[in-house]
């Protein structure tokens, strides 16, 4: 048994500021209801670009899956680059990595501005065959350094990458972070001057045609709501039917430690179209052991069935680094679209949703809040029509003509799902 069962290891090591709940009505300029990386990010931007701001939570900010990710910072989208070019064109394609590589620098920017201390480095990102499916990913991950060329991404296709022996792909410029420290940063420059943080402050109803939440008795109206919440409110969802069966979720599994420093490099790694799909971090200082973090065996559904799955996480994490130490282990759930690529954007005037990030939340949270600032000012993204929740629909929004993204349909996402509703 492990002392702090079910906790991540981020949980364990960030003291997050906390706040009282809501205690009476307001209204503000903007009201943000979920405090992980997408409401909490929104809610520091809108609040910099000088509006008054309420941000909401259930429980505590970071509870959610931020405090449970493994924190890969990455442009690099779930779905093989390969099959993006095919189903989007090369231009939406460029364009969606676009949107992870921005957002990168979004967060490294609030990192050196704010002198946040969290444990932030660049890294390199290694898309790797599975030892047992060798030789038939060859050709896919080939094809994968190949079409990242054609897009201008540096990527690097290797016969054995250093320490596991198999094929794959390294992608320089990727990142990785402590998420609540980060956060923590964050979060204590929102509440005061005219904005507020309320945490234990669950949103029970919201009415788009007023705009305004309901939290008990007490009420938050705002010309602008964004809901954050990582699986939609079930007043989103009517807003926007479609997302019922276009959003699905999966649990995955977590081990994390520490090993002694060996021939497998500081970075992330992700295994490429296998069924378990596995993921895994290496922190490394000099002169100490590994930080380790590895997840995967994903199921679907949003309820953890834990069953042997940790002990063969941890059986496969030995393989690769032998000495390595488990000291936590935990679950989380991750909500992704079917086509792969988030929801963000208005599903009603005045309401916004940010969803469906996949296994991308730290780069697409951020991306989020940075549209959501952006739609505030009037103004509409490079990434609006890519990721409109809209384009599930019986009647999506138009397309800008600058934009040759289109809905595809097609079922892309590599984990387990059921649908979210
Ligand atoms: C194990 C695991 C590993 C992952 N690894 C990575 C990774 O390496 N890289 C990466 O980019 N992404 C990763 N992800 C995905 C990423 O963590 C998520 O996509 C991201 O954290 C989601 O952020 P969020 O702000 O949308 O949701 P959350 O962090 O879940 O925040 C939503 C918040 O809304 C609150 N809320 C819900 N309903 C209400 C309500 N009615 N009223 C008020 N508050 C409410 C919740 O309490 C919660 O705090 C991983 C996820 C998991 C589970």
């Amino acid at each position: 048994m492990f002392e702090n069962e079910g906790q991540s290891c981020w949980e364990s090591t960030a003291q997050l500021p906390s706040f009282p709940a809501l205690d009476r009505s307001l209204e503000v300029d903007a009201v943000i209801v979920g405090g992980g990386i997408a409401g909490i990010t929104t809610a520091y931007l809108l609040k910099q670009a000088g509006l008054r701001v309420a941000l909401l939570e259930r429980r505590r900010c970071g509870s959610g899956q931020t405090g449970r990710s493994t924190a890969h910072l990455t442009a690099i989208a779930d779905q093989p680059l390969a099959t993006l070019v095919d189903e989007l064109g090369t231009a939406s394609a460029r364009t969606l990595w676009e949107a992870g590589f921005a957002a990168v620098a979004r967060v490294r920017a609030e990192i050196r501005d704010a002198r946040i201390n969290c444990q932030f480095a660049w890294v390199r990102g290694c898309l790797h065959a599975s030892s047992s499916d060798e030789v038939r990913q060859r050709a896919s991950l080939t094809e994968e350094a190949v079409a990242a060329h054609a897009l201008g991404i540096e990527a690097a296709y290797v016969d054995a990458v250093p320490g596991l022996g198999v094929p794959g792909v390294l992608f320089d410029g990727q990142a990785r972070l402590h998420p609540l420290r980060y956060l923590t940063v964050l979060l204590e420059s929102i509440d005061g001057n005219g904005s507020l943080v309320a945490e234990h402050t669950e949103v029970d109803r919201l009415d788009a045609d007023r705009r305004v939440v309901y939290v008990g008795r007490h009420q938050v109206r705002a010309p602008f709501i964004f809901c954050a919440t990582h699986v939609p409110l079930p007043d989103v969802l009517d807003l926007a039917p479609h997302l019922r069966s276009s959003l699905s979720t999966s649990t995955t599994y977590v081990v994390a430690g520490t090993a002694p420093q060996g021939p497998l490099d500081e970075g992330l790694y992700w295994e490429h179209r296998h069924r378990s799909y596995e993921y895994l971090r290496i922190d490394r200082e000099d002169g100490q052991d590994d930080v380790v973090v590895f997840g995967g065996l994903d199921h679907p559904g949003d309820s953890a069935a834990a069953g042997d799955r940790y002990s063969r996480l941890e059986r496969r994490l030995r393989q690769r680094l032998p000495g390595v130490r488990i000291e936590h282990r935990w679950s989380g759930t991750v909500v992704e679209s079917v086509d792969g690529r988030p929801c963000i954007g208005e599903v009603a005037p005045g309401i916004y949703l940010a969803a469906g990030f996949g296994g991308n939340g730290m780069s697409y949270g951020t991306l989020a809040a940075m549209m959501a600032v952006e739609a505030v000012r009037g103004g509409r993204s490079a990434w609006a029509d890519l990721f409109d929740p809209s384009r599930f629909s019986d009647h999506p929004r138009e397309p800008d003509a600058s934009s040759a993204a289109a809905p595809s349909g097609h079922v892309t996402g590599r984990r387990p799902h059921a649908t979210v509703a």
